[in-house]
């Protein structure tokens, strides 16, 4: 049994027109605890249980977290999750809701993370939320989806945190037979670890994360992300957090889907008709929801990115 369900495939007929394209969304927003990641964390988590681990530990406040206590509550595995201080109630919230353990622990997510490390015994799972082979294969379900659905796309555009979305699409359009589909990252410029490594000729890591798109937060993409994008046909992009806001509202009334600005810069790229899209006919967005948004938080990066204009 999978963790995640097979999610819709539209056409958008807003950015089609928009773009004079063909735009398609895959809608992972509706995913079960709202974002991608449970395909990932999912199938991780099902190997581990198979694997005999009797308890699954996270350092994420964020959806990686989420998805990890959904999945152990449908596996009856218990979770804990260590998140640093800055972590939002809402997060927090939801996290517990799932039935999970949170502790929170330490100023920043390096020592989250390095509590979670150092409670880990024998018989537990650890889940990382982007560097893991399982994680990929599991994202890789939903190109699997795309291509029985026969929609055959000329470019796929997906949003980059960590790196984990593009290496499982990455995995997903090379089995099956769409290796050289070309693929449209979207970051936003105070989180933008990929493009800036790209343009670098090297993977860096970042000083400081600047942005409201929390879930693109991390300084460094992983090995595998940066390899991908300097072998496979990639085209790194960039866009300011008012665009990728804007996009979430505009989504919000072409769509009535809500989702975090982590995904806005994904729709931001269509809505914008951005130039990279121009030598392609027929893309698919990868709509990766979130759950970290609620009108409150909406009207809060609002205000926020008005004092800036
Ligand atoms: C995790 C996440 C991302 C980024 O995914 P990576 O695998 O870290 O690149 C983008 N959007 C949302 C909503 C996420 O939860």
């Amino acid at each position: 049994m999978s963790l995640h369900i097979s999610t819709p495939l539209v056409e958008s007929r807003a950015l089609s027109k928009i773009c004079n394209k063909s735009i398609w969304l895959k809608l992972e927003a509706v995913q079960p605890v709202g974002s991608f990641k449970i395909r990932g964390i999912g199938f991780a988590c099902e190997r581990l249980a198979a694997q005999g681990k009797t308890r699954f530990v996270s350092s994420s406040g964020g959806n990686a977290g989420l998805a990890v206590s959904y999945a152990g509550r449908m596996l009856s595995i218990p979770v804990t999750v260590v998140v640093p201080e800055n972590t939002s109630t809402r997060a927090i919230l939801l996290i517990r809701e799932q039935g999970a353990d949170v502790i929170v622990h330490g100023a920043s997510w390096q020592e989250a993370n390095s509590m979670a490390q150092a409670l880990l015994k024998e018989e537990d799972g650890f889940l990382h939320p982007f560097d893991d082979p399982d994680l990929w294969q599991g994202h890789a379900s939903m190109i699997d989806e795309i291509n029985a659905a026969g929609v055959r796309p000329d470019g796929i555009v997906l949003s980059v945190g960590g790196g984990g979305l593009f290496a499982g699409v990455a995995k997903g359009l090379a089995r099956n037979g769409l290796p050289d589909v070309p693929i449209i990252t979207a970051e936003t410029a105070g989180a933008a670890s990929l493009a800036r490594s790209v343009t670098a000729g090297k993977r860096i890591t970042l000083d400081t994360i600047d942005t409201i798109a929390t879930s693109l937060g991390a300084k460094r993409v992983c090995e595998r992300a940066y390899e991908l994008a300097t072998t496979r046909d990639v085209r790194c992009v960039e866009v300011e957090d008012r665009d990728a806001l804007r996009a979430v509202h505009t989504f919000l009334d072409d769509h009535r889907l809500l989702v975090e600005p982590a995904c806005g810069a994904s729709l931001a790229l269509a809505y914008d008709n951005h130039p990279v899209l121009a030598p392609l006919e027929t893309i698919i967005v990868i709509v990766c929801g979130g759950a970290g948004v609620a009108e409150a938080t909406l009207s809060q990066w609002d205000n926020s990115l008005r004092d800036y204009a």
